[in-house]
């Protein structure tokens, strides 16, 4: 079967830099790495085995954060991850960033990271026939209050969303660790982006229950939610996302390492579309989950019997979810 032309919702631009790169940024900067070697560095940024839990996940990430050195380094990387996805036959991408988890480490100006992501973007789609759009963001668990540093706020970070609407971003996001960060707590900078018109998007029912996507939706206004797998296990929160028309970021291999989910088979991606969830698959970190989205596909159609056209229905799905038009459809 040749791939069909992919749409991803969910990729962060974080977990999807080349290990070449971020080995070729810390050489030149003299940034110490445990091996500068492309391969040896891939295999060390590449979560193999699911982890105990969100955090074991995230330890890629200490890692990959040396690279943001500066505006340069962040036009460099939002360009290959676009140019990534072409190369893997998508023809629409939403990166989604942490702007502050990009800026905190080197201490790089916020503004200069919005920039350097949105020069990347611009010139490769300038150059390949591709749509790629931005999403911020927000960390739940980084904030003012336990960074113990200059750090921009919740609402703050919504701000900088809107101000970069016209230059790319269409939605904002709410991500980090679920638990002890509920929803509700974000109502302020969501109704911000959602009063500028950007698209809602939070992570929910990965690392928590099903009451929190109720809440995501309920309390945040969002119309996808990042992964969701979790509300299997209860039929309300199935049955509102179903009517509501809400679509889940599915994220199968990402789902398996980060025990969203218990396992592959486990996996309610076929049990939720059967009942007439809005679902999707995409790629959540490329490089940390050591795939591709044409890998996601693959692994549906595999594991879940999906059809070539039910295939297309979740390609459909993601288009009609999708907070920008997609390119040339
Ligand atoms: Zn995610």
């Amino acid at each position: 079967m040749t791939a069909p032309q992919g749409i991803d919702l969910h990729r962060h631009l974080e977990g999807a830099v080349r290990p070449a790169t971020v080995a070729d940024i810390c050489r030149a900067h003299r940034i110490e790495l445990p091996t500068y070697d492309p391969d040896e560095l891939a295999e060390l940024l590449t979560v193999r085995k699911p982890v105990a839990d969100l955090a074991g996940f995230l330890v890629p990430f200490r890692t990959i954060k040396l690279c943001f050195v500066n505006k340069e380094a962040v036009a460099r990387i939002a360009y290959e991850a676009v140019e990534d996805a072409f190369a893997d036959n998508v023809q629409y991408v939403e990166l989604r960033f942490s702007p502050e988890f990009m800026a905190f480490y080197h201490k790089v100006p916020l503004t200069d990271v919005m920039d350097g992501i949105v020069q990347g973007v611009d010139l490769a789609v300038g150059r390949m026939p591709v749509t790629a759009k931005l999403v911020v963001s927000i960390s739940r668990d980084l904030n003012p209050d336990t960074m113990q540093m200059p750090w921009p706020s919740p609402v703050e970070l919504a701000r900088l969303a809107v101000e970069y609407a016209d230059r790319g971003v269409v939605g904002l996001d709410l991500a980090g660790k679920e638990n002890g960060y509920p929803p509700a707590l974000f109502a302020e900078p969501f109704r911000i982006a959602r009063d500028a018109g950007l698209g809602i998007t939070v992570h929910a029912g990965e690392d928590a229950g099903p009451e929190s996507v109720r809440e995501a939706v309920e309390h945040l206004g969002a119309t996808r939610i990042g992964h969701g797998v979790r509300i299997v296990s209860d039929p309300e929160v199935v049955a509102l996302v179903r009517d509501l028309g809400v679509t889940l970021e599915t994220c199968p291999t990402s789902n398996v390492l980060t025990r969203a989910v218990e396992s592959l088979a486990a996996h309610p991606v076929r049990t939720l579309f059967d009942i007439g969830v809005r679902v999707t698959v995409n790629s959540d970190d490329p490089t940390v989950c050591g795939i591709k989205l044409s890998d996601e596909y693959a692994l549906v159609v595999r594991e879940f019997g999906f059809t070539p056209d039910e295939l297309r229905t979740l390609i459909r799905n993601a288009e009609e979810a999708a907070f920008a038009l997609p390119h040339s459809l």
